[in-house]
């Protein structure tokens, strides 16, 4: 049975406010989501009951706590269908789970010569680490381009088969676009990176908690997701890697709970996860991560994938009728995940954002962390909208009314 989208809004006590005298509707979902009580409870209940320092405690509380965060860690692997939970590594989000990647695989792995292959649509998230590894190591990073003035034709996926070559090490390429709202083959380009040797780094920021993901059928090598866009809290993430590829990897920092034995000549290490996540790791977060997929899986990620997109096709296809409007990502009419990112000819981005945000509506507007893809499109910023669980037709009509009214008063 499909689960009843219209009143979700009870849920996420933040939702229950008025924003310039009028009901918020929150649409800046892609930047972050907000929290459902079983959430913020879920995080309480650890702080007033079990709050401890984990894995190395014997009393109650201790223990408590460490089966409170190995138990979101094998929450984690089922979320995504990792194969065992010692593939989660828990991060403070996606930014630094491909950090982690780029700075242990990278550094032991690149060297002058290779190439890492990203997209023009990535995040600077998975852009810039790879750019300050290559400078480390000599390896160069390329990018598979987008196609059309709007980048409605998404990659140039005959362009990528052409720079898929045996010099690729790396194919760095997000699911979900944050800004075009289109999705990747992702499984095929997998495939493709492994037939030359390279290995894949999926970011899943605007995919996990959005529609299912199954690592080992997507075939990726590395997966990297943030908790605060699916509902859960701030500061917590995971990074999922293959078990041989981790294991083989050295650690990326240093200090307590990730070392098998240190003397004062050197230290060994614990294998993964533990060798990289060095220090107190962040066990509340990772209690109200888990509490955040089990509400999600009580709604059902298929029924949220059709969700969000079908308001964010609803979205589209009422502004594609305002003047002067460039919607960026697939056409009207075509299937796009749940974001909507536009630009009107005559009013800058931050007029409409703080325009909107009188009628109550927040959005987001800038360059959404893709400046070269910007730069490329040739447009200085946009509008984005972005849906997420709780939003309904009523707020896709109070997105276009607020735009109705901006242009009105800039025309
Ligand atoms: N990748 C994508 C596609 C994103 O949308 C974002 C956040 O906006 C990130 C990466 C970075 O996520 P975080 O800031 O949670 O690390």
């Amino acid at each position: 049975m499909t689960h009843d989208f219209s009143n979700l809004r009870v849920d996420f006590p933040t939702l229950d406010q008025h924003v310039g005298g009028h009901p918020l509707v929150y649409l800046d979902n892609a930047a972050t989501t907000q929290k459902p009580r079983a959430v913020i409870d879920a995080i309480a209940r650890y702080y007033e009951r079990d709050n401890s320092n984990v894995h190395r405690g014997l009393h109650a509380l201790s223990m408590r706590a460490t089966d409170g965060y190995e138990a979101a860690r094998a929450r984690t692997a089922k979320f995504i269908n990792a194969a065992d939970p010692a593939e989660i590594v828990f991060t403070r989000g996606t930014t630094e789970a491909v950090n982690l990647v780029a700075l242990s695989w990278g550094r032991a792995n690149l060297k002058a010569g290779d190439v890492i292959l990203c997209t023009e649509m990535e995040h600077h998230s998975n852009m810039v680490p790879w750019q300050l590894i290559a400078q480390q190591t000599g390896a160069t990073v390329r990018y598979i381009p987008v196609v059309g003035e709007n980048a409605e034709g998404g990659l140039d996926l005959e362009a990528a088969d052409e720079l898929l070559t045996p010099e690729v090490k790396v194919l760095a390429v997000t699911h979900i676009s944050n800004t075009l709202g289109c999705e990747n083959p992702i499984k095929d380009l997998c495939a493709k990176a492994r037939a030359v040797g390279a290995i894949s780094v999926i970011d899943g920021a605007q995919s996990a908690g959005h529609e299912l993901v199954d690592v080992q059928d997507l075939g990726c090598d590395f997966f990297a997701f943030s908790g605060h866009k699916m509902a859960a809290p701030t500061g917590i993430g995971a990074l999922y890697g293959r078990k041989a590829l981790l294991d083989a990897m050295p650690p990326w920092q240093g200090g307590g709970g990730m070392i098998a034995n240190v003397t004062f000549e050197g230290s060994t290490w614990k294998p993964s996860p533990e060798r990289f996540e060095a220090g107190t790791p962040n066990v509340a977060d990772a209690i109200g991560l888990h509490a955040a997929m089990d509400y999600l899986d009580g709604l059902g990620r298929p029924a949220i994938s059709r969700h969000e997109s079908e308001l964010a096709m609803m979205a589209c296809e009422a502004l594609s009728e305002l003047p002067g409007i460039r919607i960026l990502g697939p056409r009207p009419g075509e299937h796009r995940a749940g974001t909507v990112s536009f630009a009107f000819a005559d009013v800058h981005a931050h007029d409409v954002v703080t325009f909107a945000d009188q009628d109550g509506v927040a959005l987001r507007g800038g360059h959404h962390c893709n400046q070269p893809l910007m730069r490329k499109l040739g447009l200085p910023s946009t509008t984005r909208a972005s849906f997420y669980v709780y939003n309904t037709p009523e707020d896709v009509d109070a997105l276009v009314k607020s735009m109705r009214k901006i242009l009105k008063f800039f025309g």
